[in-house]
């Protein structure tokens, strides 16, 4: 059965380390609409010249724009035992676009990553990025090394992770996003999961909630 996840939160409540890491153990594919929007723009694809500036000043890009993007990656091969999305949905808008893709799919389940404002603006000010391999460091307390520990890649803060642009992100969460929790909250595959304990005690809280969430709607043989 396929099998869809969504991983809600405010920027830096973890959902791009905890996406990939439920990925990495189900076997299917992480989408993040924002690292695919970023690789557009670093392409120079005219999909990328027409979002850099949105990206830029931490607004959302248009609805149709992200809908179209997660259309067309659904309907890779990979993706048909299911994906886990970081980013998308961001408006309720975007929220029933995705009911009516995933209606001939299996279950899908939500995941809300609960940390404070006060805990998301120091993430992000920690957080740093591989320009190599992509991989998030800096995500625990400790500030990151100068280098990936992965892949030994440069590190580079992202560009709206500078404070201004934070504050604005998290402006445009509460206004846009957050009403998000309210249109799932009452779905039996909905769970909330406490974003601010270690990244390992949240991995395993993430893998326990869509266990659990899953055996609630699976059929009963
Ligand atoms: P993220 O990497 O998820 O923090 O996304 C970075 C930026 O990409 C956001 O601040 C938005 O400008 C844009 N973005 C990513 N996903 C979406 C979405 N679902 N709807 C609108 N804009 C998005």
């Amino acid at each position: 059965m396929t099998l869809d996840v969504v991983m809600l939160g405010p920027p830096g409540a973890g959902k791009g380390t905890q996406a990939t890491r439920v990925a990495t153990a189900r076997g299917i594919p992480h989408v993040s609409t924002g690292d695919m929007l970023r690789a557009a723009i670093a392409s120079e694809i005219p999909l990328g010249r027409q979002v850099k500036a949105v990206l830029d000043a931490g607004q959302l890009v248009g609805d149709d724009i992200v809908i179209e993007v997660v259309r067309d990656r659904l309907g890779a091969p990979d993706a048909l035992a299911g994906v886990v999305f970081d980013g998308f949905p961001r408006r309720v808008l975007q929220a029933q676009a995705l009911d009516e893709m995933l209606a001939d799919r299996g279950a899908l389940v939500i995941v809300d990553l609960t940390v404070t404002d006060a805990e998301v603006v120091g993430r992000l000010s920690r957080r740093r990025v591989c320009a190599a391999c992509g991989a998030i460091a800096g995500s625990g307390d400790a500030p990151p090394s100068d280098a990936c520990s992965r892949c030994g890649g440069v590190l580079r803060q992202r560009s709206d992770d500078r404070e201004d642009v934070v504050c604005e992100r998290l402006a445009v969460y509460r206004r846009d996003t957050a009403p998000l929790v309210e249109f799932y909250r009452e779905r039996p595959t909905f769970r909330a999961v406490d974003g601010t304990q270690p990244p390992e005690a949240v991995s395993a809280a993430v893998a326990v909630a869509i266990a659990d969430a899953a055996a609630a709607v699976s059929p009963v043989s």
